[in-house]
């Protein structure tokens, strides 16, 4: 259950709820925020971050930490996590709003196309074209979360063809037909 700060914050934002989280764009970046007992972490995909970008961020919230109630900066899998402490007294609403900006801000001002490759396959997205990736928001194709276990539809390696062109039915299609005889 995520608490009604960030619901109220999300709803100011149109952003979109999700169990534990928020998600949605902050100035065209993919960012999600994960509410946790004691802290909310701002996480921001940020494939190819180049260090003077991560500089910034870091220098910047570094500095003003206090003022954020910041404990915790990590960079980890293309994500930028900004990690706030989560007290009996949630940091307000407007102060996330700023932060959201600030970070944008810098982040656009130092890789302005750093969004565009997806998640899932590292290829290059469509301006807007975003998902939920392991339950972060980041760029997505709209086919690609579903690509590496698609149970239910035959993959390319099931199917074997042998050298007379015939095709070998799968022994897994085998059985799953004679169970339904
Ligand atoms: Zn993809």
């Amino acid at each position: 259950m995520i608490s009604r700060n960030l619901k109220q914050l999300a709803s100011d934002l149109q952003w979109d709820e999700a169990e534990d989280s928020i998600y949605g764009s902050a100035q065209h970046l993919p960012c999600t925020i994960v509410e946790q007992p004691k802290s909310i972490a701002v996480v921001f995909y940020l494939p190819h971050l180049q260090e003077i970008t991560k500089e910034t961020l870091d220098s910047y919230f570094t500095k003003h930490a206090s003022r954020y109630k910041i404990t915790n900066l990590e960079f980890s899998d293309d994500f930028y996590f900004i990690r706030i402490k989560h007290s009996l007294i949630p940091l307000a609403k407007d102060k996330i709003m700023d932060l959201l900006l600030i970070a944008s801000n810098l982040i656009q001002e130092n890789q302005p196309d750093s969004v565009a490759y997806c998640a899932a396959c590292g290829q290059p997205t469509e301006p807007g074209e975003f998902g939920l990736y392991q339950g972060f928001y980041c760029a997505l194709h709209e086919h690609c979360p579903s690509l590496p276990d698609a149970a239910d539809s035959p993959q390319a390696a099931d199917i074997q063809i042998s050298l007379d062109g015939e095709d070998i039915v799968p022994t897994d299609n085998l059985e799953t037909e004679n169970l339904r005889q």
